[in-house]
């Protein structure tokens, strides 16, 4: 009862919007949520517009470390959009529930290929961490490794702060900026066959620098997993 009277109180204080109808009360109306039906994405290489395959096309392939991605929606539906600024800008973490609904719906069309994967995220830079309080990529990559019963492990670290790809304008950046961002954690034996989990996949270039990080130290195969992708 305390609890509910807390409970209660908090979110009068600070009252919750449905992101979808803006209605208040919730993060995510009853309404909205049995009527949510996000439009599918085309299978297509993850570096260009070919389509066919989510697997990276043969033309990219020599330039790029990143062998496929599995995605749920495409990065521009608004309602995901909206659930992403609540919890990764207003820290709000009453959205992972909602976020884990889509997630577990979505799982089955989003398997990877066949192979004995072990799931590993993105990570955040460690100020970045700080300041948030939580990676969402580590969330994201608990979630696979509970749906496809997969084991996860931490591989990467940030070792330098980059700014937000969806914020820079893909002829803003510079060539190379990526190189070295991210550097296997001391001490780990980096799997063949990796699934990488992050919440968006934009330009690409952030998880290709992953990417390239695990291949470098033995990994054979780097799959993507992501919520949405640009
Ligand atoms: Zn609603
Ligand atoms: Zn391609």
């Amino acid at each position: 009862m305390v609890h509910r009277l807390g409970k209660l109180a908090v979110e009068s204080l600070f009252p919750r919007f449905c992101v979808s109808c803006g209605r208040e009360g919730g993060l995510w109306c009853g309404g909205c949520s049995s009527v949510f039906a996000p439009s599918m994405l085309p299978q297509r290489c993850p570096f260009c517009a070919k389509k066919g395959s989510n697997r990276t096309c043969i033309e990219c392939r020599p330039e790029v470390y990143l062998d496929g991605i599995s995605a749920y929606v495409p990065y521009g539906n608004p309602v995901v959009r909206r659930a992403f600024s609540v919890w990764k800008y207003y820290g709000d973490r009453a959205i992972e529930k909602v976020i884990h609904g889509w997630m577990s719906a979505a799982s089955v069309r989003m398997i990877p290929p066949i192979a004995p994967f072990y799931v590993c995220h993105v990570p955040l830079h460690e100020g970045k961490l700080r300041l948030r309080g939580f990676d969402q990529a580590a969330v994201i990559a608990d979630w696979a490794g509970t749906f496809y019963g997969l084991p996860v492990e931490e591989l990467l670290v940030r070792v330098r702060p980059t700014q937000s790809q969806a914020r820079v304008a893909r002829n803003k950046r510079g060539v190379g900026e990526f190189d070295g961002v991210f550097e296997v954690m001391s001490g780990v034996k980096v799997p063949e066959h990796v699934l990488l989990c992050d919440d968006v996949f934009t330009s690409g270039t952030t998880m290709d620098a992953a990417a390239r990080a695990l291949k470098e130290a033995g990994a054979k195969q780097v799959w993507g997993w992501v919520v949405a992708r640009g």
